[in-house]
């Protein structure tokens, strides 16, 4: 296993690690043996937060015997002091620790400083004097933001969805953060389960030296290749760009990129799968995409009111109740075709 320099933490890390949302999906046991194959392994750095319901709880059962050869990133979502040291303090129990090593603003709606009206940098440097944290990182699906955090010279940390679907503009990020010293984690580099080749996806991440993508995993076979590829790491070649240029031509532009900050949506729809319903029918497994429960659930799209949250809250600004009809309307012409 490859190891980096997680950017001004100073912290060794492996250069494939660990996204731990999916976790939360899959038996507790399994969560165990699928996290402690990857400490055995050699991945060392473990991304959670106090909103993936029991990750960091999981994280705590299966690697608090190995708390100080591993690297925990966690975060907080609350915009105030009071809630995010509740965070905190939450995070610590649950991970069966007395140190995170970054705690990470959780994609706020700004960029957090010094005596800030909110309060959030300043409680984050207490409970880092305090040795609760170690350093502070922020995470964003904003590029303006993203950009500004670095720019602060505040944050250790940044981290920012990067694929081989991402713009020029979204990669200089990389080396923005090299220029910067700030340590880089890679979300979504799958696109949410839209990119189905994960060997071009990591060789393509690989071009970038300080890039340190979080793979979500949760199947013991989607470890062992990601795994495999750390053995003997793929470069991109002809057959692999062909892909990437496939793909762009079929989802650039305006496509939803799983995020979820558009939820809840009042009409109950799973807007974060449903405005990218075609994609995942086409490209993933079909009979789970075009089962029962999600023609009922696209159905739910005919009770959206128009509110205007989700168009709100898309950090892409994609005019999401637009994007749901259109999807709403292939998926069912899908659904006709395979009758
Ligand atoms: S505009 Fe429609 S889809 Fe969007 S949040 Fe409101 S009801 Fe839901
Ligand atoms: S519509 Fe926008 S906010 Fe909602 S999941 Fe897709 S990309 Fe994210």
């Amino acid at each position: 296993m490859q190891q980096t320099i997680f950017g001004r933490t100073g912290l060794t890390v492996s250069r494939t690690g660990f996204g731990c949302i999916p976790i939360q999906r899959i038996p507790y046991e399994e969560s165990t043996a699928l996290l402690q194959h990857a400490f055995d392994n050699g991945v060392t750095l473990y991304d959670t937060a106090n909103a993936y319901t029991t990750s960091e709880e999981r994280i705590g059962t299966a690697l608090h015997h190995v708390r100080d050869k591993i690297v925990i990133c966690t975060k907080s979502g609350a915009l105030s002091p009071d809630k995010v040291m509740e965070n905190i303090e939450n995070s610590l129990r649950l991970l069966q620790t007395d140190y995170i090593d970054v705690l990470q603003f959780h994609n706020p709606p700004f960029v957090p400083h010094p005596g800030g009206e909110d309060g959030l940098y300043d409680c984050a440097l207490k409970a880092k004097t305090q040795g609760k944290i170690r350093h502070i990182g922020i995470t964003s699906h904003s590029k303006d933001r993203a950009r500004s955090a670095v720019l602060s010279g505040l944050y250790d940390t940044l981290q920012y969805p990067l694929s081989y679907l991402s713009t020029d503009e979204e990669l200089a990020l990389a080396g923005l953060c090299r220029e910067h010293n700030i340590g880089l984690l890679a979300m979504k580099g799958l696109c949410g389960g839209l990119l189905t080749n994960a060997k071009t996806a990591f060789a393509f991440l690989r071009q970038y030296d300080n890039i340190i993508p979080i793979w979500g995993m949760q199947k013991m076979s989607e470890l062992d290749e990601f795994l495999s590829y750390e053995k003997e790491p793929p470069l991109l070649d002809s057959v692999m760009r062909n892909v990437i240029e496939a793909d762009k031509a079929e989802l650039s532009g305006n496509f939803c990129r799983c995020c979820g900050y558009c939820l809840p949506c009042p009409a109950g729809i799973p807007i974060n799968n449903a405005a990218r319903i075609t994609f995942l029918a086409r490209r993933a497994v079909k009979e789970y995409w075009l089962s029962q429960e999600w023609q009922n659930n696209m159905r739910l799209i005919d009770n959206c009111t128009n509110c205007g949250h989700c168009k709100e809250h898309c950090p892409y600004g994609l005019d999401t109740p637009t994007l749901l009809k259109r999807q709403q309307k292939e998926y069912f012409e899908i659904l006709a075709a395979e009758a």
